[in-house]
């Protein structure tokens, strides 16, 4: 609970949990700043989100107007084969967004002045009282509640519980956005405004539509979101996908582009699961 002289908090990280956050603190009357490492807009980040009832309830709480609708609507859920086969469709309307379509709300809606970029947080100071934040430029800001918002190599979590780290699950995915108009026909017809599964040994791809890059959901102007998700060994197996194209091997993603799609030919195991018709190329 708020007492009555703690106002201002510093959220670090400026990516969709810390726009989160900081947007539901000013909603109860807390000074908020947010501090994010990188200079630029980040707006071509992620992909597609299923729209979850939390995130609709959190826009009307925080009063976060948007100008399109949020998300795409689609009707059936449809269970595919790995030859692309329909197996089972049931009726599950539910909507979709995208990351850059939260982002760019939740950024809209916060105090640009209040926003500040290109500020890495290093180090953390407490009192009893309050926090202080130790950027990486020598400056400093404080305040009576620090949120660690960034993200899962945490500076934060790192300073605060040292030694604690993530867990990997088993199973990577590759995703990808693509233009409506760019489907082929045949999986124009039968893709169009569903929630589509199609599952292979070790291997499962999710397919639905999204926003457009500039929050369209206009039909001609949307984009198609598919993600495939593949088990991958802990050890040379999980080595190899984590290792970019110039050969630096990233913590726990590669970053679009740097991935050369030759290296997937690498595992039998995952040429195996891939789905035998291809809806994208
Ligand atoms: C189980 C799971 C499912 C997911 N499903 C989806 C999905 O369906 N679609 C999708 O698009 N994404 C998905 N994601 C990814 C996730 O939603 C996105 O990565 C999202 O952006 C996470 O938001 P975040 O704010 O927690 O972290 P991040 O987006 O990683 O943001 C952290 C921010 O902190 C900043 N930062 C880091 N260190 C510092 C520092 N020292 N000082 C200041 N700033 C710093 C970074 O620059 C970054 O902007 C999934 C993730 C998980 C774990």
């Amino acid at each position: 609970m708020k007492s009555p002289d703690v106002s201002k908090a510093l959220v670090i990280g400026g990516s969709l949990g810390g726009l989160f956050v900081a947007t539901a603190l000013r909603a109860i009357g807390w000074q908020v700043d947010v501090y994010e490492r990188s200079p630029a807009a980040m707006d071509s980040r992620g992909g597609g989100i299923v729209l979850q009832a939390d995130v609709l309830q959190h826009f009307r709480y925080a009063r976060i107007k948007h100008s399109n609708a949020l998300g795409v609507r689609s009707h059936d859920r449809l269970y595919l084969d790995r030859a692309g086969t329909v197996v089972h469709q049931e009726p599950m309307p539910q909507t979709q967004t995208s990351w850059n379509t939260l982002y760019n709300s939740l950024l809209s809606a916060f105090p640009a002045e209040h926003y500040h970029r290109g500020m890495k947080l290093v180090d953390l100071a407490q009192s009893e009282q309050r926090v202080t934040a130790i950027f990486e430029d020598g400056s400093c800001a404080d305040g009576e509640l620090l949120i660690g918002a960034d993200g899962a190599s945490s500076t934060v979590r790192s300073l605060v519980l040292p030694g604690a780290g993530y867990t990997y699950s088993g199973y990577v995915a590759w995703r990808g956005l693509v233009d409506e108009n760019r489907l082929p026909d045949f999986a124009k017809a039968e893709l169009y405004e569903d929630f589509v599964f199609q599952q292979a040994p070790e291997s499962l791809m999710l397919e639905y539509m999204v926003p457009g890059l500039n929050g369209s959901v206009n039909p001609g102007e949307r984009r198609f979101n598919w993600l495939w998700y593949l088990k991958a060994a802990q050890g040379p197996e999980l080595g190899a996908v984590l290792t970019d194209h110039e050969g630096r091997r990233r913590s726990h993603s590669i970053p679009p582009g740097p991935w050369p799609p030759s290296r997937m030919h690498t595992s039998e195991k995952w040429v195996n699961s891939m789905p035998t018709r291809h809806f994208v190329n």
